[in-house]
Order: structure tokens, then C-alpha cells, then sequence
């Protein structure tokens, strides 16, 4: 698939061919629709249409297609209810000057998709399944990706365990989705840097888990953390290994890096516990493209505060879909309380950021061929 030119829409809109557009009746108004993709904020609002696949296990993935947004009809009796066999994804549709359509490696958050539903003992989706859908869902509803800069279409792909049964085992019927939400930046105040609460008591996920699955549980497991964050101050949660409470993971929903004096960046390595961003590899082949090391390495929570504090670090940031790339301030536990930076934006930090949403938007050269169009 990497073979394929994605500036050419052609192979994305057979992918999406696959869906059929089912007609909605009540399609918001034009007036309304411009007011709500206006200055929305993130994931509050979502469009006209979902994309909607069925799949059981004698009859395999089946019923493409792309019907209106609304309520799903569930029985009490789901097991994703009860057990928590769900597993979801995050991208976003940009609209670029000229008005077209584009996604951000779609391939990768595919690939991903189908990694986090081998671990959940769900089924898995073709990868062209995954894009077309995405892509059916962006065409269907491309009135309702903003055309204001730094405002996107996030697209929310989720699938989970909808069969009727109480019992433990993996569920025969599942149902895969795709919504859509019109977004505005994920922290409205913009660049700034975050302070982090170092969190070393209540876990996200440990060894042999979930955590590299991108799955609801592991965000309902981080909740009590991040709210323990908010009652000291804090913006976000940093997570620490549950085996030796010693090394950095990541935060809730964001990977970290960290960047050396002499200009190497170092970041915790996929040890089966951190999910693999596809913000974190685009990032990594950047810092590589602009000649620097990455180490992927265990870093120690308590060698990085004396690295901050002898200048050896020089700038921390986080990264994600939905941030971007976003700068680390502060360090606090109960323990400490370290300052990066002066809690200034680091220089390199606001280049890697400039520079990906560059590519993102289309004002940069995209030479990994990391853009996918969708419609002109
Ligand atoms: C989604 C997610 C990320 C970021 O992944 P991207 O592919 O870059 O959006 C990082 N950590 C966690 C826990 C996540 O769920």
C-alpha cells in the first residue's frame, strides 16, 4: 500500500466506494451546520453521517455502510456493557487553502486498529475497511470539516462486543463504527506549555496489559490519576512503569520526548505498556530527517529531574493526534516539583510542531508521502 501515490485520490475513493450511502431525512440545516463547525471545540459536536459495519462470526465483516448519525440500538445484555470489548482510533480530516480533503497516515492508525483488536480478542478489520471508511465518512459529511486553520474533522473510528451474553468469552457479533466531530484545538489556549503530575499510584495498565491496545479501559484506568493531577495543579498525568513505579511511560493520552543539549531527542521505548503514536513515529522520522539521534530507551523519572536540573534536558514535550505536539513546563509529585525550561516553548519543540502541522496542512513538503487525499 505504501507503493501507492496518496496525493492521488483515486485508491482512497474505490476504498470508500465500498460503503453504501443510505439517505438521511434530517440533515442539519446549512445556517446551523456552519455555526456549529465555526469555532467549535474538541469532540463536543458531531456531524450528519456514521459509518456503520456489522460482523458476526459465521458470516465475517458485512452491511458497509454510511448511515445517519444517531443512537445506537444496543441490548442491556452487550457484552461490551459489561466486559469492556472496545477498541478505538483518532484522526482527523484537514481541509487544506484550496479547499481538498486530506488524512495523516490513515494507514498506520489502520494498522494500529487491527493490533488493539488482536489484543482484545475482537475481530480484525481489513485495512481497507479502515480507510474507506474514514474516507466514505469524510466525503458523505465534507461540509462539515471547518476550513479555519488548526480546525479539523476528528474522526473516531471505535468497534466493540454487541452480542447478547453474560458469560466470559469473545463475543460473536460485533459492530465497527465511524463518527465524526468537528474540533477546534485540544487545548484552546494554544502553545503552552503543560504541567504534569507525576502519578505513581494509580496505574493505567501494567506488564502483559493493554496498555499499547488503544482501548476505553485503559483511559477509564487513568481517570483517578488524572483527576489526583487536577487536585495538585496539574494540566495532565504522566505514567510511571506499575512493576518498579521508576520509569516514564507516558501520559494519558500522549506520548513524551525529551530533547539533549547537544540536540539528540530521547523517548521511552514500546515496551508493551506505552501505545504506539503514529504522532511519535512522524515525529521521530522528522527529528532523524533534521540529522538528529532518537534514542527509544527506559528513561528514569529520576535521572530526567536531575538531567532537567543540570541542563543536560533542555526541553520535554508530549504528542498526540489531538495536540499535536504540546510542551512539558513542570514536573510535580509529592515528591518534587521541577521547572523545564523557565516553562518557556523550547525552540526545537516549536520547530517539530511547526514543522508536522506544516505537512498536515499541506504548506510543507510531505516527502514520506504521509498525506492521503480524499476529494479536491
Ligand atoms: C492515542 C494515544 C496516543 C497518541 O497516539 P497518536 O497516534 O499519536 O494519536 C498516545 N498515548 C495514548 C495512551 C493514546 O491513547
Amino acid at each position: 500500500m505504501t507503493t501507492e501515490n496518496h496525493h492521488n485520490p483515486d485508491y482512497v475513493n474505490k476504498l470508500a466506494s465500498a460503503f453504501t450511502v443510505l439517505p438521511n431525512s434530517h440533515p442539519t440545516p446549512d445556517a446551523k451546520r456552519e455555526a456549529m463547525i465555526d469555532k467549535p471545540a474538541f469532540g463536543q459536536v458531531f456531524s450528519d453521517s456514521m459509518a456503520h459495519m456489522s460482523w458476526t462470526e459465521g458470516e465475517g465483516w458485512n452491511d458497509r455502510r454510511i448511515e445517519p448519525y444517531g443512537p445506537l440500538k444496543m441490548d442491556p445484555g452487550a457484552s461490551v456493557l459489561h466486559y469492556a470489548q472496545e477498541i478505538f482510533e483518532g484522526l482527523k480530516t484537514y481541509r487544506h487553502a484550496d479547499g481538498s480533503l486530506w488524512l495523516f497516515r490513515p494507514d498506520a492508525n489502520a494498522e494500529r486498529f487491527q493490533n488493539s483488536a488482536t489484543r482484545l480478542a475482537l475481530p480484525t478489520l481489513p485495512v481497507e475497511d479502515f480507510i474507506g471508511s474514514v474516507a466514505a465518512v469524510a466525503k458523505t459529511d465534507r461540509n462539515w470539516v471547518p476550513s479555519r486553520h488548526d480546525y479539523t474533522l476528528y474522526m473516531r473510528p471505535f468497534m466493540f462486543a454487541s452480542e447478547s451474553f453474560l458469560g466470559v468469552r469473545k463475543a460473536k457479533e460485533v459492530e465497527y463504527c465511524v463518527i465524526a466531530s468537528p474540533s477546534g484545538p485540544y487545548f484552546p489556549q494554544g502553545i503552552k506549555p503543560v504541567s504534569i503530575w507525576v502519578e505513581d499510584t494509580y496505574f493505567r495498565t501494567g506488564p502483559g496489559g493493554t496498555g499499547f491496545a488503544k482501548c476505553g479501559g485503559n483511559y477509564s484506568a487513568s481517570l483517578v490519576g488524572e483527576y489526583r493531577g487536577i487536585a495538585n495543579g496539574c494540566e495532565q498525568v504522566c505514567f510511571v512503569d506499575a512493576s518498579t513505579k521508576t520509569y516514564l511511560e507516558e501520559l494519558g493520552g500522549m506520548n513524551m520526548f525529551t530533547v539533549h543539549k547537544d540536540g539528540h531527542l530521547e523517548t521511552p521505548s514500546l515496551n508493551g505498556n506505552i501505545l504506539p503514536g503514529v504522532t511519535r513515529r512522524s515525529i521521530i522520522q522528522l527529528a532523524q530527517d533534521d540529522g538528529r539521534d532518537v534514542v527509544e530507551k527506559m528513561i528514569k523519572l529520576e535521572d530526567l529531574l536531575e538531567d532537567i536540573k543540570s541542563g543536560e534536558v533542555t526541553e520535554v514535550f508530549a504528542c498526540g493526534t489531538a495536540a499535536i505536539v504540546t510542551p512539558i513546563g513542570r514536573f510535580k509529585s509529592e515528591k518534587f516539583d521541577v521547572e523545564v525550561n523557565g516553562q518557556a516553548v523550547g525552540e526545537y519543540t516549536a520547530h517539530l510542531r511547526e514543522h508536522l502541522m506544516g505537512i498536515q496542512w499541506g504548506e510543507i513538503e510531505d516527502p514520506h508521502n504521509w498525506m492521503w487525499k480524499i476529494t479536491d
